[in-house]
């Protein structure tokens, strides 16, 4: 169990570091298409691969889910699903004819929102538009996220046909008093016909996601939707933390009152516990909150070092584009970010105009590119190499490190950074460390906080 002091003195707001530079830090304002494009087009030169990863926003909610911190929209007219869909083809086609005629698609991933909002007929239709403009390569990795509650048979055959394989199920917590909380009801019975239509589909992947750190959330409670999963014996279970930033707009996260919140210790401690009970029946823990079965191309990556990280999470697939279609989405290339209109409205109105719909973003230094080097590395395989012309300082960063080294979480060793077993539940702290821009401006308070 972690010493409470320790929990005490690193619980701050900190990044979850899907990207580097986080998103508050970033320079572009407002991108230029053509500047976004050629930048795209550097990183598919560059690099002998053309393959990509894609990933879709699929925006729309039937309800709201109290706890949701995603880019979504809440609307019960389905209708909206047909013109959302032209608008992703659309942009996808604006956006193909500035890539590599060789391009390839090696990962893609359906996510929200709630995928499973669309019927399995539009989701058929945006995959089909998807590959009619690029292939998929052989070993691509297609997956989605699925609302047990609208996650029909009908979706599951459809994806299966288009070639998915890996499905997440959100399921955050079984406890009613917890789901009433969060206003997200689902059973165990929803959720055991969903799994089971996913297996007798074919589905060789299929992940459970859990939330610890939710409003009414107690470790007796807790340990149930723990066994509750573990009787599922899903390939991955995914253990999130939950971020708690209701200063940010549209999150919806008003539905309960702070007192309702477990504190940083007890929240470490729902971690703790579940990963007790998933290590004992054998699952892997791989990077700060996933676990997976030792079969699972995820734990063999982890094992052989080639684990990646990017905005849709832990994968496999390393590839130096990520596209990101959809409202809010974001992209990313060696160098640089951009990110989609946030509204839904505006980016339908954009696209239905034939304009590329980024917003902000952000034009990699190259003091930038090694630090990312450095956290991706410190995410995925727990240790990096400061080379001898590194941008980074080594004295700043161990006088950095200094506390965490201090107190046995990391060690440094000339030239190496190696987060210890002990210091796992503090590798955004560690990260944090070598973050250029929180060291010239204090930490943003749309952070949520590290443990
Ligand atoms: S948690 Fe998922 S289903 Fe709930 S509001 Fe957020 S995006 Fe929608």
């Amino acid at each position: 169990m972690i010493d409470s002091s320790l929990i005490a003195k690193y619980n701050v707001p900190g990044p979850r570091y899907t990207s580097y530079p986080t998103v508050p830090y970033w320079n572009v304002q407002q991108w230029e298409s053509e500047k976004w494009l050629k930048l795209i087009q550097m990183s598919q030169q560059k690099n002998a691969s053309k393959n990509l990863s894609l990933y879709i926003h699929l925006p729309y909610c039937d309800s709201l889910c109290t706890f949701c911190g995603c880019h979504k929209h809440i609307t019960k007219n389905h209708q909206v699903e047909k013109r959302y869909i032209d608008a992703v083809l659309k942009e996808w086609q604006l956006l193909a004819i500035s890539l590599d005629k060789n391009t390839q698609i090696n990962e893609l991933h359906l996510g929200g929102g709630t995928p499973t909002f669309f019927a399995a007929s539009e989701l058929s239709r945006l995959i089909e538009g998807i590959k009619y403009i690029f292939p998929f390569t052989p070993n691509s990795e297609l997956s989605f996220e699925a609302h047990p509650n609208s996650t029909s048979l009908e979706h599951l055959q459809t994806l299966h046909q288009q070639g998915f394989r890996r499905v997440s199920f959100g399921i955050q917590d079984y406890d009613s008093i917890v789901q009433q909380a969060i206003h997200r009801i689902q059973t165990v019975d929803q959720v055991a016909n969903c799994h089971k239509n996913a297996q007798e589909t074919g589905f060789t992947g299929i992940s459970h996601d859990l939330v610890y750190g939710l409003p009414k959330q107690n470790l007796g409670g807790f340990q149930k939707t723990i066994q509750q999963t573990l009787n599922f014996k899903p390939q991955r279970i995914a253990l999130y933390s939950y971020a708690h930033v209701p200063w940010i707009k549209g999150t919806g996260q008003r539905g309960y009152n702070e007192e309702d919140l477990p504190d940083a210790s007890l929240k470490r401690q729902l971690y703790e516990l579940a990963k007790q009970a998933f290590v004992t029946e054998g699952y892997i823990e791989i990077g700060m909150d996933h676990f997976a079965l030792p079969s699972d191309s995820l734990a063999i990556a982890a094992s052989e070092k080639k684990l990646h990280r990017n905005f849709m999470g832990y994968t496999t697939q390393t590839s130096n584009l990520l596209i990101g279609l959809g409202m809010s989405a974001i992209s990313e290339c060696e160098f640089g970010f951009a990110q989609n209109e946030k509204s839904v409205s505006n980016y339908l109105e954009l696209i239905e105009k034939g304009k590329m719909p980024i917003t902000r973003g952000h034009e990699m230094s190259k003091g930038d590119m090694e630090i990312r080097q450095h956290i991706l590395n410190l995410m995925c395989r727990f240790e990096t190499l400061i080379p001898e012309n590194s941008v980074i300082s080594k004295l700043e960063l161990e006088l950095q490190l200094h506390e965490l080294i201090t107190d046995d979480l990391v060690e440094m060793n000339q030239n190496t950074v190696r987060i210890l077993p002990k210091g796992i539940p503090f590798i955004r702290n560690c990260c944090m460390a070598f973050d250029a821009y929180l060291k010239d401006q204090n930490p943003v308070k749309q952070f949520s906080m590290t443990i």
